[in-house]
């Protein structure tokens, strides 16, 4: 089955422990136990992550890229035997599972080599007087990832961490351990230092409550829920942790109408399957300009019938099961309701047989902004497809929710695309495509969905601080 033994890794050591069923969601399965930490690795993994942090920044810069490059190529080896894993525990399609892993590999590798670049400056002042500006690595960081990405989730945030001379403790998600159990273990056989990366499992209040607290944590960083990441904010605000929020977004698409409305189908069509829906960046909420609307649903929904659903290992699956049960409720909470407020069901909008959790992408046409939908993110494969008058209108609604995550456009105008540069409310915006994301750009959120950023020269700024020596020479 090549499904790893999940094991927690303190100090520098594996450990075993009890803990609870990973389920397979293909097929619902149990692909084994994933350990759950007591308060006493708690502890250990605090005490390992201080002592680490003593070593690692003092390491040079030079030497400490070497390590994490070295584990960014044993990574790549490895990358076969890592998605089917990944695969097994989270339900991706086996190609989508092994992209995932090099994207992970690319971060790692962009982080490493600028980790070798965070230079501070000299401020001129007065004879005899010099004040020059460190960048210093802020101190062992508390992470929590998700489990829609088990891998690349992960590595942003461990990539970050190490390549500014951070220690951290991962808390990755129980339900997908695997990914960053393989990762962890790329690390580990790279020669990483012990204390330096610790990877801890278990119940996630419990844990959180324990380590965002303490005096040893300087940094906070998580990937989820608006609601969690409310929680974990305040938790941090409370004592004073700086923290990098990487939330939930429901993102819009304006499709204007100079372009071709059947090729940016084809395209919403792709862009909306990865991962069958379960990313914060995905493209939920399409505007299209009432000249194209018919022609652009019509095609989005022959599409999305067209895809072949299945277990992620099957190579000729494009849409994998939802990697928990939560995600079938929640579509059929969310379509029961937008079909009762008279959205039309133009594709999907019916659970896949009862033994796995699969479930078509669903294409709703004409849905009423009081929907459930168009205000919840749906977090699954579920696209909202309604016409709009104009720009005006499309940045209206485009703008209408709380969230501000990743956003995109279809335009051949470039007036049209300074107006979105320059109005939509999002941290990324992407025209003419639907990438959101890239190792050595910012990516992040405003309003609920979040702050601080992950990726690019900002992204490892956020595991820094700044402090200015001041020297008065005799
Ligand atoms: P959830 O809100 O229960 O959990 C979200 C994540 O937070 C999980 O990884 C969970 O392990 C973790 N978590 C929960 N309570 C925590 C705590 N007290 N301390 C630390 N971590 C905690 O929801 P869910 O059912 O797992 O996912 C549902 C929603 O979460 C989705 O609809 C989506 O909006 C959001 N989500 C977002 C992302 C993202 O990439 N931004 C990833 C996963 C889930």
């Amino acid at each position: 089955m090549n499904y790893p033994e999940i094991e927690l890794y303190i100090g520098g050591h594996w450990r075993r422990a009890s803990g609870g069923p990973i389920i397979n969601p293909a097929d619902e399965s149990v692909l084994g136990t994933v350990p759950h930490a007591t308060k006493a690795d708690l502890d250990d993994a605090l005490d390992a992550a201080a002592k680490g942090f003593a070593l690692w920044r003092n390491t040079a810069p030079n030497a400490r890229a070497q390590i994490i490059l070295r584990a960014a190529a044993l990574i790549r080896e490895r990358a076969d035997d890592m998605a089917r894993a990944m695969t097994l525990e989270q339900g991706k399609p086996l190609d989508q599972a092994r992209l995932e892993i090099l994207r992970g590999c690319d971060i790692i590798e962009w982080d490493a080599t600028e980790g070798m670049r965070l230079y501070g400056r000299v401020i001129p002042a007065g004879p005899g007087l010099q004040h020059t500006v460190h960048r210093q690595p802020i101190g062992p960081v508390a992470a929590f990832s998700p489990w829609n990405f088990p891998m690349s989730s992960p590595a942003r945030k461990v990539a970050g961490a190490l390549s500014s001379g951070c220690s951290i403790i991962l808390k990755a998600s129980e339900e997908t351990p695997a990914g960053a159990l393989q990762l962890v273990r790329a690390f580990h056989d790279a020669g990483l230092p012990a204390g330096v990366l610790n990877l801890v499992f278990g119940n996630p209040a419990e844990i959180s409550s324990y380590l965002v607290p303490s005096p040893a944590i300087r940094l906070i960083t998580f990937t989820g829920s608006v609601p969690i990441g409310k929680h974990l904010a305040s938790m941090a605000g409370q004592h004073m942790k700086p923290a990098i929020m990487e939330l939930g977004g429901h993102g819009p698409v304006i499709v204007c109408g100079d372009v071709d409305p059947v090729t940016t189908a084809a395209l919403s069509v792709t862009a909306k399957s990865r991962n069958a829906g379960q990313v914060c960046v995905a493209p939920t909420r399409f505007f299209v300009q009432e000249s194209s609307f018919e022609t652009f649903a019509q095609a989005f929904a022959e599409g999305a019938s067209r895809l072949r659903v299945g277990n992620g290992l099957d190579p000729s699956t494009q849409l994998g099961p939802l990697a928990n049960p939560r995600r079938i409720e929640a579509m059929e909470r969310l379509v029961s309701d937008a079909a009762a407020r008279g959205a039309r069901v133009l594709a999907g909008g019916q659970r896949i047989g009862n033994r796995g959790y699969f479930y078509p992408l669903t294409v709703l046409a004409d849905v009423p902004d009081s929907a459930l939908a168009m205000n919840e993110e749906p977090f699954g494969p579920l696209a909202l497809v309604n016409p709009v008058r104009d720009l005006d209108e499309a940045i209206a609604k485009a703008n209408a929710l709380p969230f501000g995550l990743a956003a995109y456009a279809f335009t051949n105008s470039a007036d049209n695309a300074q107006r979105l540069s320059n109005d939509v409310e999002t941290g990324n915006l992407s025209i003419n495509h639907f990438v959101a994301s890239t190792a050595e750009t910012p990516f992040g959120g405003v309003k609920d969905s979040g702050y601080g950023r992950e990726g690019g020269t900002e992204g490892l700024s956020c595991y820094t601080v700044a402090r200015n020596v001041s020297h008065k020479f005799n």
